[in-house]
């Protein structure tokens, strides 16, 4: 009996190289039938970040087809696609990378206990992060709350080379029905918007090494020293390939290491940055509240106040730092880590308002979201998370442009009028924005929201009340 066929079931893993499922299938020896589908955990994805995903999964079809296979593409929840597969194709195995966010976990599981119930091997494989969140452990056995620590026992831990894409894949006799992808108008939610962001995006396996290639090349040596600056192209801007799998953390570490080993001054602060990635997803698989509630319940009550946010999500408060922040990740599709940190502490601080509504306003614009490093990224500098920057940390705009934007260059990049700036990727913001924001980039750019000190002063104080309220209650 020739062997079965086995599903590979593809979902933030959109690569052919260093797939330890898409190697399992094909070691079995059989035809190798690879399978994205659009459920409702998919469906729910933001705008921005559904969009390319649609060209992700486009760019891996084709990387399959080279190599004479497909993508099957189909739609509808997870559990009862793979079953109708299964059966379709007289699949005995299901292949898969595993995840760990609270919706993925979930419907994992029903996924996994359908399957067997079917009698069909369901076998989930390590992938997505370079040391799985259930594998890392304090040394009373717990999981770590505190980044250091964590870094601490991870970084001399052998992360395994990167495994070689397979040569080729053995096509079933009969491919079974596929949907055709314009029916599923991914970009549906873009607006005017994907047209611009789309000259931003490097789309694909290749171009993700690529970028790889090009950072470790040139610009790991400098990393430390300027990641922090957004008028310098200094960091290696692969989130946005790593969020759908398009790079293994593994070839990425491997590579930042043989910078290690070769002595680029930037390379082990490179690797810290990226066990930050490990970090996040290491705290959602613990502590899965960290998506949506104060990851501290002692914040539960926190009084905050709805400021205009539309006018913070709009690029339009009236600091050109945080402005140029927020038209960047229109504009791009992403956000320098500076900028999110300093967009992130306006909001909840100089303007008091929920972390929440900013998590899920980048969770509509980012190409590279991922709901790990969002949330904890969100928590981290409102002070609700763990490890968190401590609520009277509240970044001055006009103080973190002087350090880390001195000559002004990235503002004028993203700021249309910001020192007379006409430049291209500034006007092209008004090209993406939805008409009815009625901006347009003779616009009048407006006063600031908010004093920077009288903003301050008041987050300190209502946190301070706040504080003193809790300690009254508990008394
Ligand atoms: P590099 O500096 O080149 O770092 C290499 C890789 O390390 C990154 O690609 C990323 O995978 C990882 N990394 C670096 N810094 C961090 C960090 N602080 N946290 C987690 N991983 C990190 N990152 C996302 O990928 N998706 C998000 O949705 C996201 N939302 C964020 C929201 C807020 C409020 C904050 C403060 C940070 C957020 N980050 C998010 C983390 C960080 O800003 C981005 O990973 C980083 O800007 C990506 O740029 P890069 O690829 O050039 O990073």
């Amino acid at each position: 009996m020739p062997p079965s066929p086995a599903l590979v079931w593809f979902r933030r893993d959109l690569r052919l190289s260093d797939h330890a499922a898409l190697s399992a299938a094909v070691a079995a020896g059989g035809p190798v039938i690879p399978v994205f589908i659009l459920d409702p955990e998919t469906e729910a994805l933001g705008a921005a970040p559904k969009w390319r995903l649609g060209l992700s999964v486009a760019a891996l079809a084709q990387a399959l087809a080279a190599r004479g296979s497909r993508l099957i593409l189909r739609r509808g929840p997870a559990r009862e696609v793979l079953r109708a597969l299964t059966a379709e194709t007289g699949a005995r195995a299901v292949h898969w990378t595993r995840l760990y966010d609270p919706a993925s976990v979930a419907r994992d599981r029903g996924v996994k206990a359908a399957l067997k119930a079917d009698g069909i091997a369901a076998t989930s494989h390590p992938g997505h992060v370079l040391f799985e969140p259930m594998g890392v452990t304090t040394g009373q056995g717990g999981y770590f709350r505190v980044y250091t620590p964590f870094w601490r026992a991870v970084k001399d831990r052998e992360v395994p080379l990167p495994l070689s894409a397979p040569g080729t894949l053995q096509a079933p006799d009969a491919w079974p029905g596929s949907d055709d992808m314009a029916t599923w108008a991914m970009g549906g939610a873009m607006n005017r918007g994907a047209e611009i962001v789309c000259a931003h995006q490097s789309v694909g396996e290749d171009a993700a090494q690529d970028r790889l290639a090009a950072f470790t090349a040139a610009r790991i040596g400098a990393y430390k020293a300027e990641r922090d600056r957004p008028d310098i192209e200094a960091t290696s801007r692969l989130s946005e390939n790593l969020t759908y799998g398009e790079i293994s953390a593994a070839a990425v570490w491997h590579a930042g290491y043989a910078g290690m080993l070769r002595g680029a001054a930037g390379a082990e602060h490179f690797l810290k940055e990226l066990v930050w990635r490990d970090f996040a997803w290491h705290l959602i698989h613990h502590t899965p509240h960290i998506v949506r509630d104060n990851w501290r319940p002692e914040w539960n009550g926190f009084p905050w106040q709805a400021d205009d946010v539309p006018r913070w999500s709009r690029g339009m408060t009236g600091e050109p730092m945080v402005d140029a922040g927020m038209r960047q990740m229109y504009v791009t599709g992403s956000m320098h880590n500076r900028l999110r940190m300093l967009v992130a502490s306006y909001l909840t601080k100089h303007l008091m308002t929920h972390w929440r509504i900013g998590m899920d306003w980048f969770a509509d614009c980012l190409t590279d979201w991922d709901p790990a490093s969002n949330a904890m990224g969100w928590q981290w500098t409102a002070g609700s998370g763990p490890d968190a920057a401590p609520y009277f940390r509240i970044y001055n705009p006009a103080l973190q442009a002087e350090k880390f934007d001195p000559e002004g260059l990235y503002r004028r990049r993203f700021v249309a009028g910001f020192e007379g700036s006409r430049h291209p990727d500034a006007l092209s913001y008004f090209d993406a924005i939805p008409r009815s924001w009625g901006l347009t980039a003779t616009s009048p750019y407006p006063a600031p929201m908010v004093g920077l000190d009288a903003g301050r002063m008041r987050a300190l104080r209502v946190h301070e009340d706040f504080v003193a309220s809790r300690r009254d209650l508990a008394v």
